[in-house]
């Protein structure tokens, strides 16, 4: 039973069954405390390091989103799950080389970690190229303002990092959908100070976009003041899944 790379052991499906249900009443009671509607919020589980089987059980229990941070499991994952019969959406959330443009592309419905219009202009003749329909995009938002770890900077001139210059290259890309903004809480702030920062920033930006109305904020730590701050996504992993044998 356990010979195919999409089958789950009834134990294991017993306990993503379990953090699927905590994880689904802590964004019911986020949504409720903060007077939104829970039909707001989008879950993506978060399954790298975590094997096939589980996204197809995960599936199976009815999670439409997954997320992924590196091309090569998700390229190989993605290929296992649908061999399997299933297609839950795919968010590639992780540091994205323009080297792996063309492999992304093909598996993923959404690309939420675009920081540069050089990757926006390579991800856009890789998704005009190599796919039928647009690619949804969303813009990640560096909060600190701390360029190392990813992120375009809000109020920032410069013509490759600065938030405004990559929306308007993602708005102007035929194979790109400029869909929303993704961020992460930087290391070491308080999440309610940061969501809050963000929320200023995500106003601001949908001035310009009207139409780009996703905000992917808040993980396994922070999702309650990421929905209370107007978070639509929310990416969960170790809260879900259990925790991952390495940090990444
Ligand atoms: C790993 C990861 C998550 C999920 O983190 P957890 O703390 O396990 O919920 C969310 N977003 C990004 C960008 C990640 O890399």
């Amino acid at each position: 039973m356990t010979d195919s790379p999409a089958l789950v052991r009834p134990d294991r499906r017993a306990e993503l069954a379990a953090g699927l249900a905590r994880v689904r009443a802590r964004i019911a009671d986020a949504c409720a405390a903060a007077g939104r509607d829970r039909a707001e919020v989008t879950m993506i589980a978060v399954t790298k390091t975590y094997p096939a089987a589980d996204v197809v059980a995960l599936a199976s229990l009815g999670v439409t989103d997954v997320g992924e941070n590196r091309d090569q499991e998700a390229a190989t994952k993605a290929t296992q799950v649908a061999a399997a019969g299933v297609s839950p959406r795919w968010h590639f959330i992780g540091r994205l080389q323009r080297n792996k443009v063309k492999s992304v592309i093909r598996y993923a419905d959404v690309v939420q970690s675009v920081d540069s219009v050089r990757l926006a202009s390579a991800l856009d003749a890789a998704a005009t190229a190599g796919r039928d329909h647009p690619l949804d995009v969303l813009v990640q938002v560096s909060i600190d303002a701390d360029p190392a770890r990813g992120g375009t900077v809000p109020d920032s001139a410069d013509p490759d990092v600065g938030l405004g210059p990559v929306a308007a290259a993602v708005a102007a890309a035929p194979g790109l959908r400029l869909a929303g903004l993704m961020a992460v809480a930087p290391l070491g702030w308080e999440p309610e100070r940061a969501f809050e920062r963000l929320a200023m920033v995500a106003a601001a930006f949908r001035a310009d976009h009207p139409e780009a109305t996703a905000l992917s904020a808040g993980m396994s730590g922070d999702l309650e003041a990421a929905i209370d701050h107007g978070a639509t996504h929310v990416r969960v992993g170790s809260a879900l899944l259990g925790m991952r044998p390495t940090l990444r």
